[in-house]
């Protein structure tokens, strides 16, 4: 008799809700953090050489050394550590996961957090232990240590600045971490550009420090490309896990070719940052509105009624992330990517009449 899903699949896999991705056709999208701005037609054009010539008959390279030079150069990144590179940053978590996954390990979080973070340890069987934030989202660093000290997390993931609440951690209280913990502390710097400002200048005080970033939400969310710098000694093993292909040929092209105008990313990402502080002053002057500080390219915001507003906004043609689910904590809560001019003015100007 052929065995049916529940009597092979793992318990906790079939415990777990699919990670849920809207269709956004039509709308105006601030629900993904995307960088809005295309490339320049210049830039655009070399891209389109760059697919004609590229050779898609063979495998990448496996090292993709180019890519990681440039990044090197282009991050800054100190000549004595070592880069790791994944298929979206997404990946990475999952090799660091599968790494420490013995029996019993623990891989500690802050909630609310980055959702993946849960969903991966679960992924590979590891027990997950949030840690909650207070109530204005800051860190609360007595129970960050105590959870430390009863759990000896092999893993800790620090979001910084922390998706979905956008606000950047303390950094002499993550200092105080790093201090305390045994394991290994990633500090996930999805959002770096945003928050200028970078835990990679410690990396060689902290031997069990690694840092993380991506490409996606400095615009390049379709070629997926992440990557976390540390130690030699640490990313050797890591590597061990990783796909020998898992980035691809056009990814590690476009990536380069892309990186080495970095003052187009730049500009993108100063405009960005320009809008997010028009952004918060308009939602601040919303009556029913509470907007959180964000170091991101979005906004946290809390209204009367969510779910209520969220309907209403997607009936306008504006698609943005309705939390008010996710966690207690962010009851009510809705998250807005800061987007062009034009679709914040959209997104401000519906939100207004749908409160
Ligand atoms: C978006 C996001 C990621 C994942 O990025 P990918 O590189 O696209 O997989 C990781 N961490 C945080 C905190 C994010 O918000």
């Amino acid at each position: 008799m052929p065995l049916k899903p529940d009597q092979l699949i793992r318990d906790e896999i079939r415990a777990l809700a699919a990670y849920h991705v809207p269709d956004a056709s039509g709308y105006v999208k601030l629900d993904a953090m995307e960088n809005p701005y295309r490339l320049p037609d210049d830039l655009r054009d070399a891209l389109g050489q760059l697919a004609r010539d590229a050779a898609i008959n063979r495998y990448p390279d496996a090292a993709a050394s180019a890519l990681k030079t440039r990044l090197r150069e282009s991050m800054q990144i100190p000549a004595e550590m070592e880069i790791l590179l994944g298929n979206g940053s997404d990946e990475i978590i999952q090799i660091l996961a599968m790494a420490i996954a013995k029996p019993g390990a623990v891989i500690l979080g802050l909630e609310p957090s980055f959702v993946m973070y849960r969903m991966i340890a679960a992924y590979v069987g590891a027990r997950y232990v949030g840690v909650p934030l207070k109530a204005d989202f800051t860190l609360d660093v007595d129970a960050m240590l105590a959870a430390i000290a009863e759990h000896q997390p092999a893993l800790i993931f620090i979001a910084y600045p922390n998706n979905p609440t956008g606000n950047l951690f303390d950094a002499g209280q993550l200092t105080r971490i790093l201090d305390a913990a045994q394991g290994l502390v990633v500090m996930d710097e999805a959002y770096h550009v945003f928050a200028e400002t970078s835990f990679l200048p410690q990396l060689a005080q902290y031997p069990n420090l690694l840092v993380m970033r991506t490409l996606s939400k400095l615009g390049l969310a379709g070629l997926r490309l992440g990557f976390l710098v540390g130690a030699p000694a640490w990313l050797r093993e890591l590597d061990k896990l990783r796909l020998p292909y898992n980035v691809n040929v056009l990814t590690q092209q476009v990536a380069e070719r892309v990186l080495a105008r970095p003052d187009v990313l730049e500009q993108q990402a100063a405009a960005i940052r320009a809008e997010r502080t028009q952004l918060m002053q308009a939602l601040e002057n919303l009556p029913g509105v509470m907007a959180y500080p964000s170091a991101a390219n979005f906004i946290l915001f809390r209204v009367a009624q969510a779910d209520a507003v969220f309907d209403k906004l997607k009936g306008k043609g504006i698609l943005i992330k309705n939390l008010s689910r996710a966690h207690p904590q962010l009851a009510n809560c809705l998250r807005v990517t800061v987007g062009t001019p034009i679709e914040n003015t959209q997104f401000l100007t519906a939100l207004a009449t749908s409160l």
